[in-house]
């Protein structure tokens, strides 16, 4: 990039910089300053633009917004629905039927997620920095240095991490040399948020092949693609009126679209960062994986890596991280980038060989085949827990089969407290559900997890003991059946949270 600019005196001493005040980095941020650490986002926009490109949370992104307590924050600010679409079917997935008390999508712009995030990140002390634009870094053996100009010019500041959550065309990531492969788009779709549309006509329009969505100030957004256009690259502006044509030759009608408030063209370009870590430099959404928005997984999936990353990078700062913790922040949502790759390159090619006249009557009646499957609920639940993350795990093919797997929030104990109230302050939650072993626990680590006996096991009635990560995935279990041993306790949870009573800060 060529930008010149004097740098000023002034260096700004954080544990950890963010590059992007997107969701991701609002949500890392917020983690971040709650485990105590100084951080810092620089945000390269003036202000906030108020455009939503998301319109959804879903099932587990309100699950770990409850781990944190502000889920119904998110939930006041908008309203539910019971499913959203996968690949254009007309059978929507049923998130209802999930084994969540979250069975729902959150429709909430992502605007006004953004506004939520930032609330939450500013109440805890991020120090956000609007107009702040990075635009290099140099790694040394114990931080980063990064550039950037600001309102003012120049400024550089260093920082013990630097987390590059900067979106799809992210300069951290390209700073540090980590590459982004994958494929470039084969289809563009048109997006355009609308001040003034024919409700009534809406209403009746029936099964269309357009996505139509009320949002919030009479905006109504219409989502398009039309064979005549999907060749043209995504870069190459959306005209009101190529919208309005697009529009009558598909449904008949124009819908009365008028006022454009937000006109876009975007592609199916599927790409993931070959490592989401180098050194000190990580990367967390879009900066680490893109791909067409089929199901709304984006966003949400960008939230989940922040909620990953967050409590592993306070641990090492703060010095208890046993050896390897940060790398599995890339170990396990890697894995993940690809599963979201792959779903929505299958749900992209199935809408684009449908506009495709060669393909088009297979495509239709290959679309036929799965909405019948979607009626099994085998089918319904396998998608839908891929779609909404529910079925996110991070597996350790070594240890029992619930380690990596999502801790339900069962109520616990007398009290009522639930798992994720237990978890609310970014600690580790270990349960003892057999009055064994809590008061040892209580002992060596009470800086970092936080202790409940007793509670409802019916998920996994034969457990006797369990440790939550902070990001609510089971790190260790004990099965009542396997005798209470005070030295594979010790192990197990020194695995995750590290030797007991060692807090000294590192940086
Ligand atoms: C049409 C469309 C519909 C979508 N619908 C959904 C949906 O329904 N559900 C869903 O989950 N996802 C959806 N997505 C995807 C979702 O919008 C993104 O995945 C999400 O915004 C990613 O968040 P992020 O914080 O990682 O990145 P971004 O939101 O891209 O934020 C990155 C931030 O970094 C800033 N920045 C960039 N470069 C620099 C720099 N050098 N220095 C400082 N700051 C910088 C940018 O200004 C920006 O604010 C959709 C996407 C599109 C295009």
């Amino acid at each position: 990039m060529n930008v010149v600019h004097k740098l000023e005196e002034t260096t700004v001493d954080a544990d950890v910089v963010i590059s992007g005040a997107g969701p991701t980095g609002l949500l890392l941020g917020a983690e971040l300053a709650l485990a105590g650490l100084r951080v810092r986002i620089l945000e390269r926009q003036e202000a906030r633009h108020g455009q939503s490109r998301a319109l959804t949370l879903h099932p587990r992104s309100i699950e770990i917004l409850e781990l944190r307590g502000i889920a119904d924050r998110f939930l006041a600010a908008g309203h539910t629905v019971p499913g959203w679409h996968f690949a254009g079917l007309s059978r929507k997935l049923d998130f209802s039927v999930l084994d969540t008390r979250h069975g729902y999508t959150l429709f909430l712009e992502q605007a006004r997620t953004e506004r939520l995030l930032e609330d939450r990140a500013r109440e805890l002390g991020v120090e956000i920095s609007y107009g702040h634009e990075v635009v290099s870094l140099t790694q040394t053996g114990d931080g980063v240095d990064v550039v950037g100009v600001g309102p003012d010019g120049g400024f550089s500041l260093r920082a013990a991490y630097l987390v590059g959550c900067d979106g799809g065309r992210s300069m951290v990531r390209e700073s540090a040399g980590i590459g982004f492969p994958g494929s470039d788009s084969t289809m563009s779709t048109m997006l355009g948020d609308f001040a003034v549309s024919d409700k009534e006509e809406i209403a009746a329009a029936g099964q269309v092949p357009v996505l139509i969505a009320p949002m919030t100030g009479g905006v109504t957004r219409f989502v398009v693609t039309s064979p005549g256009r999907m060749r043209i690259p995504p870069s190459e502006p959306v005209t009101f009126e190529e919208f309005r044509e697009a529009l009558v030759e598909l449904t008949g009608t124009s819908f009365g679209i008028a006022e454009p408030q937000w006109l876009s063209r975007f592609g199916n370009a599927t790409r993931l960062a070959e490592t989401y870590r180098a050194g000190r430099v990580f990367l967390a959404g879009d900066a680490a994986h893109i791909h067409f928005p089929a199901g709304g997984q984006g966003l949400n999936t960008g939230l989940q890596d922040a909620m990953n990353l967050g409590w592993k990078l306070a641990a090492e700062i703060k010095g208890w991280a046993p050896p390897g913790l940060l790398d599995t922040y890339h170990a396990e949502r890697f894995p993940m980038g690809e599963l979201v790759a792959d779903n929505t390159q299958a749900q992209a090619l199935l809408l684009e060989l449908t506009l495709v006249p060669d393909y088009r009557r297979p495509v239709i009646a290959l679309r036929g085949l799965l909405e019948s499957l979607l009626d099994l609920p085998e089918v319904n639940a396998r998608l839908a827990g891929l779609v909404s993350a529910l079925a996110t795990s991070y597996p350790a093919p070594d240890d029992d089969p619930l380690v990596g797997t999502r801790m339900p929030d069962l109520p616990l104990g007398s009290s009522g407290t639930g798992v994720s109230k237990l978890v609310h302050s970014g600690l580790f939650g270990y349960v003892d559900f057999t009055g064994d072993g809590a008061a040892q626990v209580a002992e060596g680590w009470k800086d970092r997890i936080a202790v409940a006996t007793g509670g409802d096991r019916a998920w996994a009635e034969d457990v006797g003991e369990v440790l939550v990560r902070p990001d609510g995935h089971i790190a260790w279990v004990r099965r009542e059946n396997d005798l209470p041993d005070a030295a594979s306790r010790e192990a197990g949870l020194t695995a995750w949270a590290g030797t007991p009573d060692r807090t000294a800060v590192r940086r």
